[in-house]
Parts: structure tokens; C-alpha cells; sequence
């Protein structure tokens, strides 16, 4: 977290900015600021203290050859704390362009820098040290998308829980808040937010505060799944100037998953949300732009520049667009289900539910990869998983190692021929009715977590028929279009689409959203590198 750099590395990064005095007392970055520069000491010291209205807190102090700053200084979000020379001498100064030009360009002190700030930002969030406290209840749906809305973005937070931390009646009475507001979020001090939305969230923390939206674009990328993401950081490292639109936080599907253990590079495996963490670093260490809890609503597709539209409003125009929105999980049709999301029904299966339902039976409903990864991962915490199939076996795509997994498992039970037909409990689900599908008997059974891992469904609306899609709605490609979809289409041009190139010239679809993509995130990602080599060669028509 704390590297020394050598006088010839800080003589390459003062090459890029400026040296000057530091005197005592000054403030050289205020917590909540933004744009803030980045500074090496190469004499005195720099305290970094955290401030609070319950006092404030040194984290560390940067003495000679060390640097400040963490991951936000990155993203041009706001900073978490304060840096105070406490000690006077010489530093170098750099803003944050110089900075992502130092570290785009020099790829040792590249490394070094990012290295740290990956691990600061993590020990920050391990802490919960930061500008958000999360008040909330295991029981509430809403605080559990908070909290997970909070912790793929990365932000750190510290969580107060209603039923189980006694301080909590303080802060209660402090900011006026009453048990049924619950989630609060009370960010920089005194906003309060009362069960926000992300998109209030993300306004609140200053996610998408150093983008301007309005300016033209080589490539917008819709989505930041896997197959967004590895277009936005290949997009972004080859000189376009890319901004990613992400309805939901960074990571899409992927960001989910417990652990992928079949991603090349990562043989213990990687979950999710790492995975997703550090590609969202890389791409915005390139200098991609990711807007997040902003949904695209819609792609003016009549004339060039193309123009994206938002759910917060603002047109984005595009000379090229990569649709990277992917999918969504496929709901069965249950009475109540909406009622007990996040509240004993999960879509996702990391250490986050993991927790919730230690010691304690669930069910795992699906066939396929997501499902035997889930059971086999909550197998770890869970007394007993119960694998709910409804056909008469696994489904034939799970891979096969996980099929070995499931049968070794001993705490793992197959059920085949099996569904849910109904959920019931009052706050949070209680017990399941299931039918078996050989007999037609129902019965009922106890169980306070389900998890539905029964498959996804594109996410394609928003382009409300802007392009050729297949029976099932996902994006047709390259050499899937016919003869007949481009000439419905209009295609203009006389060369035939690129590969991944939908029916609109320089409109390209990646990932799980792309009929025909084999969805796992290697190909989502190798989709998503690759258009880029399309879009150079649209923008140099
Ligand atoms: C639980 C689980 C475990 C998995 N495990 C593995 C595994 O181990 N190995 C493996 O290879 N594959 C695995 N997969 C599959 C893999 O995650 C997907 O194939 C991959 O994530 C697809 O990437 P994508 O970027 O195409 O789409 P997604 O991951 O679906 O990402 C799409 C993104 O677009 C956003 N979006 C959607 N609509 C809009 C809009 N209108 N505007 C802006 N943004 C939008 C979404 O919020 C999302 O973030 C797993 C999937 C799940 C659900």
C-alpha cells in the first residue's frame, strides 16, 4: 500500500509536474474535494487523516519517497480525506491528467501506483473507512441493494445495523430518522438520504461528476459487464476517447458470481467482483469514462453521429457504439416473488447471501453453470443445499467439472423432476411449497433462502427495434444477417457488416446480449476487444 519510490523515479514523475515548498499546516487536499492533484514528498511529511464529526482519525504519514492519494484520484471522484503537510519540505505536484499520463506512459511507476491504490481502496473499504454510513436491517431488500450497490462501485462504507448494533438509537435521533426510513444513507457528513435509489446515490457521492456527457465521443459503450468493460479498456488504451453507460454498478452478470474458476490467468479463481474491480481500474486508468446508475433509454439511429439517450435525460452522441447491456436473470412466474426478493429469494450467490444463510438449509433452483457454482459455493456456509431441477437431470452445457463438484459434495442434494410453485412468510420467506413433477404431489418445506439461478433474457428493449434481432431478441451480427434483414434494414454500405457489426453501420453488440455468443465471460471479453479493431476501422471510412 505504501511503496518508497527511488530519487530517479520521483526525478521521471517530476518530469511531468511541477516541484514546490510544502509549509506546515497547509492543507494540500481537502476530504471532498475533487479534482485533487497528486503529490510525492521528497522532503517532510504529509499526514492523511480522515475527518468525522465524531473527530478525526490519522490514517497514515507520507514521509519521504511516498505518495498520496487512492483509486478515486483515478476516477476524478471526490476524496475521502484529508492531506495535511505536518512536517515542511519539497514536493512534486502533478494534476490528474499528469497523473494518467505518468502512468499510461511509464510503466513501472505505472504499476506501482496502481498496485497501491488498489490495495488502499480495499483496506479503506475492509475498514469501512469512509464518507457514507449505511444505516439498515438484514431483513430489508433495500439494504441489501444498497450495500451491494455500494461495494461493487467500491466504495467503502460503514454499515449500522437496526437490529443489531446498540449505537444505533443515537445516530437515529441525531439526523431525525425514523426505524422505517431504513436504508438511510447519511453521505459527507449530514445529507441524508432516506431508501434511496442508486442513481440518488451515485449523484450524492459525486460518481459521475467529472464526466460531461455532452461531448462527442469516439465510442459509447453501453453496458459495463465483462464484454463493456474489455471494450472500454481496449477501446481507451488505443487512443479513442470511449465513455461506458452503466445502469447498475460495474461488473454486470459476472459481478455476481462467487467465484469463475474457468477464466484464463486465474487458476485458484477469481471472484466477480474482483474480476470486475480491477478491469474497471484498468479501464479508467486508460482514461475510459464510466457513468454510472444511468440506463440507456433509447439510440437515435436515423443520422450520424448516432445519439444514446439516458434515464437521467441527457442525448449522448457517438460516432460508433458498442452494445454491451447483456442480460437478465430469467424470473419464474411465483405470486409474491417480488415481495421476498432480498429477503430470502437471491439472484446471485456471493460471500454477501453466503453470510445470510449460514448454518441454515437453501435452495439452488437451475441446471445449468450458474446454479451448480452457486450450490456448490453455499455448500461452504449452508447446512444443506437442495439443487431443485426441473427436467430429469443437469443441463447437458454444465461444465463438467462442476457436475463432479456436485456429486462429491455430500451436502449438495439433486433433486430432480422438482419445482417451486409457491413462496410464503410475512417479512421474510419461511417455507416453500414444491411439486414434484413425476406425480403432480405438492408438499411443503421449510426454507428461509432460494436461490433462482434459472437462466437470462437480452437486454434489448431500449433499442425499441433500431436493430435486427432474432426470435428471442437477441442482436444480430456480421455474417447471421441475411440478405433480406440489411435490406429491411437499410444498410447503406456496400462492403457487408464486420463481424459483431449489427444491421446499423458502426453499431456493434458484444457479450451475452449477441445471438449466438457462448456466454461465459472469456468470449464476452475476447467480444469486446475485438469490435475495437471494428470500430478503428468504421471511424477511419
Ligand atoms: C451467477 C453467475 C455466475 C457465472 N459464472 C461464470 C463463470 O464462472 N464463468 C464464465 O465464463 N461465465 C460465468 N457466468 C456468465 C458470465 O457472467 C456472462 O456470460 C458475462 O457476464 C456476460 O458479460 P456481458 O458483459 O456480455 O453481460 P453482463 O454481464 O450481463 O453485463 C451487462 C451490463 O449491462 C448493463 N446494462 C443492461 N442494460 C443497460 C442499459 N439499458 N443501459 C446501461 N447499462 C445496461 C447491466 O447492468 C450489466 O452491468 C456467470 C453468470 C452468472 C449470472
Amino acid at each position: 500500500m505504501f511503496p518508497t519510490l527511488t530519487p530517479p523515479q520521483i526525478e521521471r514523475i517530476a518530469a511531468h509536474g511541477r516541484v514546490r515548498p510544502a509549509a506546515r499546516g497547509e492543507i494540500l487536499i481537502e476530504a471532498g474535494d475533487s479534482a485533487v492533484p497528486f503529490f510525492v514528498v521528497k522532503s517532510g511529511e504529509i499526514e492523511i487523516i480522515r475527518p468525522s464529526s465524531l473527530g478525526d482519525t490519522l490514517v497514515v504519514i507520507h514521509g519521504p519517497g511516498k505518495f498520496t492519494g487512492e483509486i478515486n484520484l483515478i476516477q476524478g471522484r471526490r476524496s475521502l480525506t484529508r492531506a495535511r503537510v505536518s512536517e515542511p519540505g519539497e514536493v512534486v505536484q502533478l494534476t490528474r491528467e499528469q497523473l494518467l499520463s505518468l502512468v499510461q506512459t511509464d510503466a513501472e511507476i505505472g504499476e506501482i501506483v496502481m498496485r497501491a491504490y488498489i490495495y488502499r481502496r480495499v483496506e479503506l473499504a475492509a475498514q469501512g473507512v469512509g464518507d457514507v454510513v449505511l444505516i439498515g436491517s438484514v431483513h430489508s431488500p433495500a439494504t441489501l441493494r444498497v450495500k451491494e450497490f455500494l461495494t461493487r462501485n467500491g466504495h467503502p462504507f460503514r454499515y449500522i445495523d437496526l437490529d443489531r448494533d446498540p449505537d444505533v438509537q443515537g445516530l437515529l435521533d441525531r439526523f431525525h430518522i425514523a426505524a422505517n426510513d431504513i436504508p438511510v444513507l447519511i453521505g459527507r457528513g449530514d445529507v441524508v438520504l432516506r431508501n434511496p435509489a442508486n442513481q440518488q446515490i451515485a449523484d450524492c457521492l459525486g460518481f459521475n461528476e467529472s464526466i460531461d456527457p455532452t461531448h462527442l465521443r469516439d465510442v459509447v459503450v453501453v453496458g459495463a459487464g465483462p464484454a463493456g468493460l474489455a471494450a472500454a479498456v481496449y477501446a481507451a488504451s488505443e487512443g479513442l476517447n470511449a465513455l461506458v453507460i452503466e445502469s447498475d454498478s460495474p461488473g454486470g452478470q459476472a459481478g455476481s458470481s462467487s467465484k469463475i474458476e474457468n477464466y484464463l490467468g486465474f487458476p485458484t479463481g477469481i471472484s466477480g467482483q474482483e474480476l470486475a474491480g480491477r478491469a474497471y481500474a484498468q479501464a479508467e486508468k486508460f482514461g475510459a469514462e464510466i457513468l454510472i446508475a444511468r440506463g440507456a433509454t433509447g439510440l437515435t439511429c436515423q443520422r450520424r453521429p448516432y445519439t444514446v439517450t439516458t434515464d437521467a435525460g441527457q442525448p449522448i452522441p457517438a460516432r460508433t457504439v458498442i452494445i454491451a447491456s447483456g442480460a437478465q436473470y430469467r424470473k419464474p412466474s411465483l405470486e409474491k416473488l417480488s415481495q421476498f426478493e432480498g429477503a430470502g429469494v437471491y439472484y446471485s450467490a456471493t460471500f454477501m447471501e453466503s453470510q445470510l444463510c449460514a448454518n441454515e438449509d437453501v435452495i439452488v433452483v437451475g441446471g445449468g453453470n450458474s446454479a451448480g457454482q452457486a450450490a456448490v459455493f453455499l455448500a461452504q456456509a449452508a447446512r444443506r443445499v437442495y439443487m431443485f431441477v426441473r427436467s430429469g437431470g443437469l443441463a447437458e452445457s454444465m461444465s463438467r467439472y462442476l457436475v463432479r463438484r456436485i456429486e462429491e459434495t455430500p451436502a449438495i442434494e439433486l433433486k430432480t423432476c422438482t419445482e417451486i410453485v409457491a413462496l410464503e412468510g410475512t417479512d421474510h420467506l419461511a417455507r416453500v411449497r414444491v411439486r414434484d413433477n413425476r406425480t403432480g404431489a405438492t408438499s411443503e418445506q421449510e426454507i428461509r433462502h432460494v436461490f433462482l439461478m434459472t437462466g437470462a433474457v437480452p437486454n434489448t428493449v431500449w433499442l425499441a427495434g433500431c436493430v435486427a434481432l432474432d426470435g428471442n431478441g437477441f442482436i444480430k451480427t456480421g455474417p447471421d444477417l441475411s440478405k433480406d434483414e440489411l435490406d429491411a434494414a437499410r444498410w447503406p454500405l456496400s462492403r457487408p457488416p464486420f463481424l459483431l457489426e449489427t444491421s446499423l453501420p458502426g453499431v456493434f453488440a458484444v457479450g451475452d446480449v449477441r445471438g449466438g455468443n457462448i456466454k461465459r465471460v472469456a468470449s464476452a471479453v475476447g467480444e469486446g476487444s475485438i469490435a475495437v479493431a471494428f470500430v478503428h476501422r468504421v471511424l477511419a471510412e
